[in-house]
């Protein structure tokens, strides 16, 4: 890499080594004042930054106050699975499709824009919270606002109450569909009782979160529910600088065929325009095309819009910041010390114990941090009351256990995405974790403790939070 970076022959610099009494094998690293030594022996001149540095001013670019412009409301929908997510995502768009739309044909290309009022709404395509969290744990947040549906002949679910975990670790709002509505067995009345003990506090329970009753096959009331968006919107009072390089995040990346890499993105911040050089995750490219969601080419894309990039020379991946930069140059610069990093990376994770309860609490200690977050996962019901009821117990004016969540049921990826974005440690009782959730959690260094009497489980957690835990059994 050094030979490459001075453009010479790699031989040359091994064989250099070799005259020092050196002998270098594939994958050696050589520090950076030996490398200073040797670029200096090749008659060359260097300049010492810090790696970090040469990402330095590609993302949030400081905005002046007058130049933020309101932006339209960016939407996920999450739920327990068969409540209606994907229906209502179809329902929503069908009864939105721009007239004049051959046979109402739009483009699936991972998010749609609606109109409502005049006003625009941001949808992301795909239903759920495990996209949302995967996003999130590449450092992106995509959603402002989160609709959390309930089927009114069902109830509350475990995935309701995951969903609900993400969106508030997320800091996004809720607004509650309750549908199914139009079923002879629907009880909207008992879901909004039993989101007050999941502290989602509707407005007809004396909270604050919107709900609406919907009907996805019907068509009911979904007027009413883009009208909660707006609203809620307004009082997020969402704003971006249209007036500078665009930055965003990709939604969801494929190789395709005929048109090479596409990338869905949703600018966040700025405009993006046909030309543009955009280094996306550890890709980059020049912008050949726009695609919108109804299939059409444009010139530019304005913030919360989601459009297609045509022209990457690679696929990125789903959850990838993005952002225009000035120059190809930059560009490669920024994204082979990515691909390094990657690789890096890669080769540290065996030793990664980002998850451990161990490097958590030493983590805690030197941040100041008071509480101590936790992903719970158990068998049952009781054992998940029984082990929080045990956890609130051990709190102290200094340190307290924080509960991200909480559910009874297998550990899967979803549960490990939430403990890594929350910095939280994953612990199962009595359950253990599915074959993904194992290989996210090692691909993320996260350390999944598993428990099977509660009282170990609280001492251990006790003894993290007092930074007296013994070394792993
Ligand atoms: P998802 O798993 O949350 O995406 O749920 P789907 O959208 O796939 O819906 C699950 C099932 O519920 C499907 O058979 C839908 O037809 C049905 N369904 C969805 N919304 C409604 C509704 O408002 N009323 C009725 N009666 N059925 C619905």
């Amino acid at each position: 890499e050094l030979a490459q970076r001075m453009s010479e022959r790699a031989v040359d610099v091994v064989k250099y080594f070799m005259k020092q009494g050196q002998i270098l094998k594939p994958g050696d690293v050589i520090d950076a004042d030996t490398a200073e030594l040797i670029a200096v022996e090749f008659g060359h001149t260097v300049r010492r930054v810090a790696e970090s540095d040469i990402e330095e001013g590609l993302f949030d670019v400081a905005d002046r106050p007058e130049d933020m412009e309101p932006r339209s409301p960016v939407v996920t929908i999450m739920g327990h699975v068969d409540h209606g997510k994907t229906s209502l995502l179809d329902a929503i768009r069908n009864a939105n499709v721009v007239s004049g739309e051959a046979g109402g044909i739009t483009q699936h290309i991972g998010a749609y824009q609606v109109e409502k009022n005049g006003q625009k709404i941001t949808f992301i395509d795909t239903p759920g919270h495990a996209a949302f969290t995967a996003m999130r744990a590449r450092g992106a947040q995509a959603t402002d606002i989160a609709i959390l549906v309930v089927a009114a002949d069902d109830s509350v679910m475990p995935q309701t109450i995951e969903s609900i975990s993400h969106a508030k670790a997320a800091g996004v709002p809720i607004i509650v569909a309750i549908n199914k509505i139009d079923k002879p067995s629907a009880d909207p009345q008992k879901v909004r009782t039993q989101l007050l003990q999941h502290e989602v506090f509707v407005e007809s329970m004396g909270g604050e979160v919107l709900d609406v009753e919907v009907s996805a096959t019907k068509g009911t009331n979904l007027d009413k529910l883009l009208e909660a968006i707006l609203l809620q919107a307004e009082l997020l009072d969402l704003r971006a600088n249209a007036n500078r390089t665009a930055e965003g995040v990709v939604i969801e990346a494929k190789l395709d065929k005929g048109r090479g890499s596409v990338a869905t993105v949703l600018v966040q911040t700025g405009t993006l325009l046909v030309g543009d050089i955009v280094v996306a995750g550890n890709e980059w490219g020049r912008v050949r095309a726009l695609v919108d969601d109804h299939g059409e080419h444009v010139k530019e894309a304005l913030p919360a819009t989601p459009v297609e990039i045509l022209g990457l020379q690679g696929t990125p991946q789903a959850g990838d910041r993005f952002a225009v930069v000035t120059n190809e140059a930059r560009a490669r610069e920024i994204t082979e010390y990515r691909q390094r990093l990657a690789r890096d990376k890669a080769a540290a994770r065996h030793v990664g114990q980002r998850g451990s309860l161990e490097h958590m609490m030493s983590q805690l200690q030197s941040s100041g941090l008071k509480e101590f977050p936790l992903v719970i996962k158990a068998d049952v019901q009781g054992s998940v009351e029984a082990i929080i009821a045990a956890l609130d117990k051990l709190g102290t004016d200094e340190v307290r256990a924080r509960i991200v969540h909480a559910g009874a049921g297998g550990i899967t990826e979803s549960d490990v995405s939430l403990a890594e974005t929350s910095g939280a440690a994953m612990i199962g009782f009595n359950v253990r974790a599915n074959p993904q959730a194992r290989q996210a959690a090692e691909q993320a260094g996260i350390d999944i403790r598993y428990y099977n009497i509660i009282y170990n489980l609280v001492d251990d957690v006790k003894a993290a939070m007092s930074g007296l835990l013994s070394p792993e059994r």
